[in-house]
């Protein structure tokens, strides 16, 4: 089974907060393919700031 990693990520240009899921710690979305970007303005330039293996 393939632990889960639930990141915590913060948008560089809104400042917005907001967590994801991933199996592996990169920036993409592990169901859809798609770069994780902010839900509030759409940017991709987004840090991680906190990471919660959890299984
Ligand atoms: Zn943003």
């Amino acid at each position: 089974m393939t632990p889960i990693v639930l990141l915590t990520f913060k948008c560089v240009k809104c400042g917005r907060k907001f967590a994801a899921t991933s199996r592996i710690a990169c920036y993409v979305n592990p169901y859809t393919g798609e770069p994780i970007v902010c839900p509030d303005c759409g940017s991709e330039e987004i840090v991680e700031i906190e990471t919660l293996q959890v299984g």
